[in-house]
Parts: structure tokens; C-alpha cells; sequence
């Protein structure tokens, strides 16, 4: 049974790409894996998905899992300590979270609670992220590092922070911002721990080459260093300067990349520091990637690295460089967002209904069929090796030629239908014929016109914003039913009206696919699809297409023994929320709802039954959430 599992899994290449995190339990379910406690039995997801129903929280869902998130985060402070003591690299290290990859309360509260022992901190890139990182108790040691363009008041109240213990670190984009901080330091009397962020050559492959090295458009390049060198002098803040920065881009697939830039990080913090510069800090940003197709190669959507490999490069590449200089191994801060937290978040979706294209039906030939539709159902006889070809074309001919007849008013609507289910039903016979052997089990690489559209329940801009923007690929795959061959190539349509809103490109286990495999719907059971790891970037950057809101969020941690607790619970946007969000008043709308309805009851054109109805319905759903609800009751009956 198991292995049957195993098989019918294959296609996802979940194994490839898992991580250890998931497993497909011997009832055919993707099940949660305690990577920390082996002996912990596996969740299974879909009962997880069952136990939320049952509290009123259904499909879409964004599934938070606790003991993810905690183990990437430690993972990567292991990863630096065994790096550290391979290579002999006598700094510390004190890893930083940028809070605009996940800038929830709860993700947030808890990366500050478990990174705590580990001095973890936080990178704030704007002044609201800054009065996140204020409002949380960092260890003592923990950094808080301000990227972004600061105005002002955001240098006040850094440098103000200091004061409340925090170890706040301005890091310097332009000459400009310099002056503002001199300023503003020079007012409050207080100095600052100042940071620069230093402009690269080095340029790094994956999705944002085009903006790495000249071209990135933050950072001072050599020649505005020595400038700032100089004012720095010649105002006596040089001695204030104490971390370098520099940060490469997201999701660097090439570990030579991470290498060469670390070098060149190096020479210039060798340079910074013979000028005069005190520093003791160097920041290589953020950039480790994520393996989201499980390729180990150095494509976007992949990374040709482990982290322990990440965290060995970058620690050798330190100390040889340090030695080299004949510097002191300055304390690593490293600003690694996507890895600690995409992981973590697991979207599960419902699939509402299918388009398929193909059909077992075979219509039964009539003696008043046209020719060509007689000819259409003749195809069948001929549907072989090396006739293939052949019948396939055959068919879109007299397909094509019967839809012409019907725009020219020459056959009527019945033969059309009887036309379209004929090439339904031809699609079936080429599908079969083509057939694969093995668990893929279905359909020719080639059968592009046989894939159906399962219409899932959720919004791609609102939950997956860069599978849309910037083609990124997260796995997914169905959630139960693995013990059962898969027997249907799908592409996804979401809930908007908008043909942007789709998926059509999958990780699989043979590379990247433009169907995936999955299952006939039945009718007695809700058919899950599960999108993984993508707690990185995805909830902030949705937006409201179709005024389509945030999915429910539950977090949940695993209790060791194949069950699990739910720790927090953020119900979805209400449609009344919504609403406000573009400024409509929802009790505005009610009023204005009802004074309509109480027209058309003066006119005698409504029941005052009916108007209860529909009041009462149109309350419903301004409370209800955005998303189409398979259980919603129907508004309550008219009272007789
Ligand atoms: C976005 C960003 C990060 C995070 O990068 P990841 O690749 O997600 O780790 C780190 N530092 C800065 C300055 C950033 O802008």
C-alpha cells in the first residue's frame, strides 16, 4: 500500500522537493513530517483540512506550520556555527530577518521568540517595518539593522532607540542621507552606529540579474565611497562607522555568485577599513534561495546549493579574505528572508469544477447526420500507430468545417452539439491510444488539447502574486488520493474573471510541466490542491483583483504524536471589509440597499417576506468571506 503511495506520488517529484517536510501516508494523504523528531508520526494534511471545516474554517486556507518555520531558522544558525568551526572563522554570526518578506505580527513574534537564544535580529527597510522591529524585545545582542531611504523622522527614531537598548545600525544609501543623519544626530546629541551599503560590481544571475551589480539601484559605488570617506572624516563620524552592507538580490540560484560577491564584499571592507573606517560588522544581505522545484541546478525557480553549502562558502571566503588582509573575522550578519520563512506556509485551495476535453460518450450515428458529421464519427475506425497523425487532423477538419456550417446558419444547434460531443468523445479515443505506461498514466507529452481546467477556488494576485508577476514556480500537487493512479492532466484557472489568473506550469518530477496530474472529482468529496512554501513575499504583495481578500490563516504546531494544535487564527477578509478598503461605507450600503427594496415593496412589486429575504441575504454575505463557499445555507427562507 505504501508504496503504491510512493508510485502515484512520483510525477510531483515531491520527494525531490520536499525537503523532509512532507510524506504521502499509507491512505493515499500528503502528511506534515517533525523533521526534528523522526519518530513523530506525520500529519496528514487533509484530515488537518477536515478538523478546520469542522470549525467553520474552509478551503482557501493559508496553513501556517510552526515547527517549519522554527526549523529553518535554526537550521541556518547551525549552518553558520558548523560552517564557523570547519573553516576556523573566529567572528560570530547574527542573522538578521528583513521583515518585508513576512511582515505578519505572528510570523514576526515568533522568529523573535525562537531566534532570541541566537541573537537573531531584524532589517527594516521603511518606517512602518521599523515600528514593528520597536515593538519587539530583541536579545541584547540582537541587531536591528535600517535599510531603505530614511527620512527625518525615521533616523530620529532610530537613533532614539538606542537609548531603549536597541542595537539599532543606520546603514547609509546615498551622500545625501548622510547629511540628513548628521543632522538629526547632531540635534539629539546622540551617535549613531552607522552601516554603508556598498554598490557591487559583481554581477548575479537568476530573476533579478538585470538590477545586480552597476545597475543596482541602491548602494554607492567607488567612486561615492571615497566621497562619503571623506565626509565622514571631515565631520568627525568616521568612527561611527562599524557594518558594511551589501545585498545581492533574492533567490540566487548560482553558489559562484554568493562566492565572487562575498570577495568583492571583502576587498572592500579591507579597503574601507585601511582608510580608517572601525568597522566589525560585514552584511551580505539576503539571497539564499529556495529549492522550490527540487533541481539542485542554478535556474531561478532552483538552486544549485544546500544552505550548509552556503553558509561553508561564505565563511571560507571570509576568513581567507580577512587573513589575507591581516584582519580581525568581523561579526557576519547575513539578512537570509525567503529561506527562513518560505517553508512554512503550505495554500490549499478546492478545486470548484472541471472543463474537460475529452468525453467516454459516443454519440450513436443518425440516419439524418450530416456527411461530414458522419465522417467525423468514422475517425474512431482509424485511430492507430501510424494513422494517428491522420485522424487526429481529420478530426479538426470536420470539426472546424460543421462549427462553420453552424455560423452560416446551415445546420442548428442540436447537430453542433452533437458535433462538439463527437470530438469530445475522438479526444477520449486519442487519449487512450497515446496513453503512457507507468504512474503518469495518461496523456501523450504532445496532448496539449486533452489537458483539462479544474477551476480552483482562490486568487492567484490575492495568494500567489509571483506566480502571476514573475513566473515563479511553487510545487504543488493534490493532497489526498495518492493511492490512486492519477488519472487527468490539468492547467488551473482561478475564482477571478481575469484568463491571467491560471497556472500552467508545474513542477514535476520529470522537470518543469505544463500539466499536472491529478484526479477525476467525485462527487462525494472536496478535491484539495495543496501550493507549497510560500510563506516568502507571497501575502504582502497580493492584491484585491476582483476584490477577492485574504484567505484564513491558521497556524498550527505539530504535537509529536500525528496530531496537531492550533496556535492562532486569522480569519479571512469579510466582503464588508473589503469593501471599506475602497472606501464604501458597508452600512452605507445596506441603508442604501434597503431604501431600494422598500421601493419596489411600495410599487407592490416585493413581498415585505421577500424584502426580509433579501436584507437578510445581502447582511449574510457583507459579513460572509470573498470566496466561493460550497456549505454557505442559502439566506434564510421567506417565513410563511
Ligand atoms: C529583500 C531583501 C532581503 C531579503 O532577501 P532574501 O533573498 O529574501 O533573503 C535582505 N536584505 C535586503 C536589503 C533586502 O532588500
Amino acid at each position: 500500500m505504501k508504496d503504491a503511495c510512493i508510485d502515484f506520488a512520483a510525477p510531483y517529484g515531491m520527494t525531490q522537493w520536499c525537503d523532509g517536510l512532507l510524506t504521502v501516508d499509507p491512505s493515499g494523504a500528503v502528511a506534515l513530517c517533525q523533521t526534528e523528531e523522526p519518530s513523530a508520526p506525520p500529519v496528514s494534511l487533509p484530515q488537518i483540512v477536515d478538523a478546520l471545516n469542522q470549525r467553520g474554517i474552509s478551503a482557501p486556507i493559508l496553513l501556517r506550520v510552526q515547527p517549519f518555520l522554527d526549523r529553518s531558522l535554526k537550521r541556518l544558525h547551525a549552518a553558520f556555527a558548523a560552517a564557523f568551526a570547519e573553516v576556523g572563522y573566529q567572528g560570530v554570526y547574527r542573522g538578521v530577518f528583513p521583515i518585508k518578506v513576512n511582515q505578519q505580527a505572528e510570523v514576526i513574534g515568533r522568529l523573535v521568540e525562537v531566534g532570541r537564544s541566537s541573537h537573531y535580529g531584524l532589517e527594516v527597510g521603511s518606517k512602518p517595518e521599523l515600528m514593528i522591529a520597536l515593538a519587539q524585545s530583541l536579545s541584547d545582542e540582537g541587531l536591528l539593522i535600517c535599510n531603505g531611504a530614511k527620512d527625518e523622522a525615521f533616523i530620529r527614531l532610530a537613533l532614539l532607540s538606542r537609548k531603549a537598548g536597541f542595537n539599532t545600525i543606520i546603514v547609509i544609501e546615498s551622500l545625501r542621507e548622510f547629511d540628513i543623519i548628521r543632522r538629526v544626530s547632531t540635534s539629539l546629541g546622540i551617535r549613531p552606529l552607522l552601516g554603508v551599503r556598498v554598490k557591487l560590481t559583481e554581477r548575479v544571475g537568476g530573476k533579478w540579474q538585470a538590477s545586480s551589480g552597476d545597475r543596482s539601484a541602491f548602494g554607492l559605488g567607488a567612486l561615492d565611497l571615497v566621497t562619503l570617506m571623506e565626509e565622514l572624516k571631515a565631520t568627525a563620524f568616521l568612527d561611527c562607522l562599524v557594518l558594511q552592507h551589501t545585498h545581492l538580490g533574492s533567490q540566487v540560484p548560482d553558489i559562484i555568485d554568493i562566492r565572487r560577491a562575498t570577495a568583492e564584499a571583502c576587498r572592500f571592507y579591507a579597503e574601507l577599513t585601511a582608510m580608517g573606517a572601525p568597522l566589525t560588522h560585514i552584511d551580505l544581505g539576503g539571497g539564499l534561495g529556495v529549492d522550490y522545484t527540487g533541481g539542485r541546478c542554478s535556474d531561478g525557480n532552483s538552486v544549485n546549493y544546500t544552505v550548509q553549502e552556503y553558509c561553508t562558502n561564505i565563511a571560507e571566503t571570509l576568513r581567507y579574505a580577512m587573513d589575507a588582509a591581516g584582519l580581525a573575522h568581523p561579526v557576519l550578519v547575513t539578512e537570509s528572508g525567503r529561506y527562513v520563512v518560505a517553508h512554512s506556509s503550505i495554500f490549499i485551495f478546492d478545486v470548484l469544477e472541471t472543463t474537460l476535453y475529452d468525453s467516454p460518450d459516443k454519440p450513436t450515428a443518425l440516419a439524418d447526420d450530416h456527411h461530414l458529421l458522419s465522417d467525423l464519427l468514422a475517425v474512431e475506425g482509424y485511430i492507430n500507430g501510424t494513422r494517428m497523425q491522420e485522424a487526429f487532423n481529420d478530426a479538426v477538419y470536420y470539426r472546424d468545417e460543421l462549427r462553420a456550417l453552424f455560423r452560416r446558419g446551415q445546420i442548428g444547434l442540436a447537430q453542433m452539439a452533437r458535433a462538439e460531443q463527437s470530438f469530445l468523445y475522438l479526444n477520449a479515443c486519442f487519449k487512450k491510444a497515446t496513453e503512457l505506461d507507468g504512474p503518469r498514466g495518461s496523456v501523450h507529452p504532445q496532448a496539449g488539447p486533452f489537458v483539462d481546467y479544474y477551476h480552483g477556488n482562490f486568487s492567484l494576485f490575492q495568494s500567489l502574486p509571483d506566480v502571476w508577476a514573475i513566473d515563479q514556480l511553487h510545487p504543488m500537487m493534490p493532497i489526498q488520493r495518492l493511492n490512486e493512479p492519477p488519472d487527468r492532466q490539468a492547467v488551473f484557472s482561478d475564482i477571478t474573471c481575469d484568463s491571467d489568473g491560471k497556472i500552467d506550469r508545474f513542477v514535476l518530477a520529470e522537470g518543469i510541466g505544463d500539466a499536472l496530474p491529478v484526479h477525476r472529482l467525485r462527487d462525494d468529496e472536496t478535491y484539495h490542491i495543496g501550493v507549497f512554501f510560500i510563506g516568502a513575499y507571497q501575502e504582502t504583495l497580493g492584491d484585491l483583483h476582483n476584490l477577492f481578500g485574504d484567505a484564513p490563516v491558521v497556524t498550527i504546531s505539530l504535537d509529536g504524536e500525528g496530531g496537531f494544535t492550533i496556535e492562532h487564527e486569522t480569519e479571512g477578509d469579510s466582503i464588508a471589509e473589503v469593501l471599506s478598503y475602497f472606501e464604501y461605507d458597508p452600512s452605507a450600503c445596506l441603508d442604501a440597499f434597503r431604501r431600494t427594496v422598500e421601493q419596489a415593496v411600495a410599487k407592490g412589486r416585493l413581498s415585505t417576506a421577500e424584502r426580509r429575504m433579501m436584507i437578510a441575504a445581502y447582511k449574510d454575505s457583507l459579513s460572509g468571506n470573498t470566496y466561493f463557499n460550497p456549505a454557505s445555507p442559502i439566506a434564510s427562507q421567506p417565513p410563511r
